[in-house]
């Protein structure tokens, strides 16, 4: 049970959510992905986009409603069954102090070096580890080699990469790289999102773009639903 492999379909039905008791987020929240989509989750500040993450991610639940994974209740397996099938990509990436190839297995502490470099080589970010002067081997984090942000980007994308979700959630960071490096994150981005699930907290145009489902929420609930074509 604890590697049998999902498909990837996920749906939230009917979920009702409130963080405080007397202040209702979502109502009847409906929102049905089938596997492989990519969903851009766009609204203003505060219409809810976190705490769908979050009720995914299941640091809270739904207070009524469901969360279905392969049409399944989440409730009716382990957390660690869920995380061991979902990743995340962050907005601030988190490196910790230690060498790029320790970063970068963190997800799956079994893969071999050569697993390793394979990842950061489908991401390209193989190219610039290459050329620090330690290779894989180069020390991260505080007291270590100093990263730019689309670097630690990079390499927060090849650990993800590395662990192979079915489920994926980005937060996508807003922070502004050169063009280079946004050319390079952007193809990144495509090759992690290929073939999973992903929900992302959208902030670029190209991701919403080219994302299949644009969700746009307000007030905790869906507004319009479609691909950029639609919309
Ligand atoms: P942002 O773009 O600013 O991250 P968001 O779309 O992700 O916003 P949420 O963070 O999901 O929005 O917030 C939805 C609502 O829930 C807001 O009204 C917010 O104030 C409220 N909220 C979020 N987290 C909590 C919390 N821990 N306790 C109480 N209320 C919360």
């Amino acid at each position: 049970d604890q590697w049998e492999p999902i498909e990837g379909d996920v749906e939230f039905k009917d979920v009702t959510f409130h963080y405080l008791e007397n202040e209702i987020i979502l109502q009847n929240f409906n929102l049905k992905v089938k596997k492989g989509t990519s969903v851009a989750l766009v609204g203003h500040t505060g219409s809810g986009k976190t705490t769908i993450i979050n009720l995914l991610s299941r640091f809270y639940e739904p207070k009524q409603g469901e969360i279905l994974i392969d049409g399944v209740n989440y409730k009716e397996r382990s957390m660690h069954w869920l995380h061991k099938r979902l990743g995340y990509v962050l907005q601030t990436p988190h490196l910790f102090s230690g060498t790029i190839m320790e970063n970068i297995r963190y997800g799956r502490l079994d893969a071999t070096d050569e697993q390793v470099i394979e990842a950061a080589k489908a991401i390209g970010a193989d190219e610039f580890i290459s050329q620090l002067d330690k290779g894989y081997l180069s020390e991260v984090g505080e007291g270590g080699n100093k990263l730019s942000t689309g670097q630690k980007q990079l390499i927060s994308f090849a650990r993800a990469i590395l662990a192979d979700p079915r489920l994926l959630i980005l937060d996508e960071a807003t922070s502004s790289i050169d063009s280079e490096s946004e050319q390079i994150i952007q193809q990144a981005t495509d090759q992690l999102l290929k073939g999973r699930t992903s929900f992302i907290v959208a902030h670029r145009l190209s991701t919403i773009v080219k994302s299949d489902l644009i969700v746009y929420l307000s007030g905790g609930k869906i507004i319009e639903q479609g691909d950029h074509r639609t919309l």
